[in-house]
């Protein structure tokens, strides 16, 4: 049934209708759209498309959704399985959305075994096979270089493809498991020991918190700020390009437009 859904899915891009304007002003928005080559920005719009018809986004918290929050949403989603398809974001269907940041409350047990209640304000955060959701005041602006957190929470996604978000994403054929293990198990140990230094990076120190945080803050700059990845770890950018099939820091930079100014922090 794959020519089905291949079918399917080319009549819902052919069908797709897109405010140009509002389109141009997304790819303004972000650098690393603003760097796409023109095939590239072709079929993130096919994917947007695609995405905004499989999966619902919803204003919470008094949120009133509009057209401009769903497709920077969608974009900035996509940008992740540009090369991937939208298959690696099969299992669940909902984007919730937040004014604000959003206080989460869970539960968790400790080492000693004691359970904690925490209420924390949550920028955003993924569940596996749930939803994911989304501060709109985080998502729209990427504040500081390098901080994406749709592409945050989205990697999340890929890496629970294969279960709990662990940092090890299902990998191609064509890449090593071991090469992963490796190469991510030695940046992460080296950036824990930066951390605790307390020496300043271009990498959120929000990355120490565990693997599955490192591969998401690293997913985050690939994209967003593909040079301090490339400098600072290259072993783990190179890995970063195969999974994403993608080669971000190869790409032009582009500066924006006056008539669509990037967001500023
Ligand atoms: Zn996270």
């Amino acid at each position: 049934m794959r020519w089905f859904s291949e079918w399917r899915r080319a009549r819902i891009i052919r069908r797709a209708t897109f405010d140009e304007k509002l389109w141009r002003m997304t790819l303004e928005r972000y650098s690393f759209f603003r760097s796409l080559a023109d095939t590239e920005r072709a079929r993130l719009r096919d994917s947007v498309a695609l995405f905004l018809h499989e999966k619902a986004i919803h204003g919470a918290g008094g949120l009133e959704m509009h057209d401009e929050m769903r497709v920077s949403i969608a974009a900035q989603a996509c940008i992740l399985t540009l090369n991937l398809g939208l298959d690696y974001y099969r299992g669940w269907v909902e984007v919730i959305v937040y004014p604000d940041e959003f206080v989460a409350t869970y539960e968790f047990v400790d080492e000693d075994g004691v359970a904690h209640r925490v209420h924390e304000p949550m920028a955003g955060e993924s569940w596996p096979r749930g939803p994911v959701i989304l501060s709109w005041a985080d998502a729209r602006d990427t504040g500081y270089a390098g901080y994406n957190v749709v592409i945050h929470e989205f990697a999340h996604k890929l890496d629970m493809l294969n279960g709990d978000a662990n940092g090890f994403p299902p990998l191609h054929a064509d890449m090593s498991r071991d090469a992963w293990s490796r190469v991510f198990a030695a940046a992460y140990e080296d950036f824990c020991v930066r951390v605790d230094r307390g020496e300043h990076s271009l990498i959120d120190s929000y990355a120490a918190e565990s693997p599955a945080e490192f591969f998401a803050v690293t997913s985050e700059s690939f994209f967003a700020l593909p040079h301090a990845v490339q400098s600072t770890y290259p072993d783990v950018y190179r890995q970063l390009a195969l999974f994403y099939r993608q080669d971000p820091a190869s790409r032009p930079a582009r500066m924006a437009t006056a008539d669509f100014p990037a967001a500023t922090a």
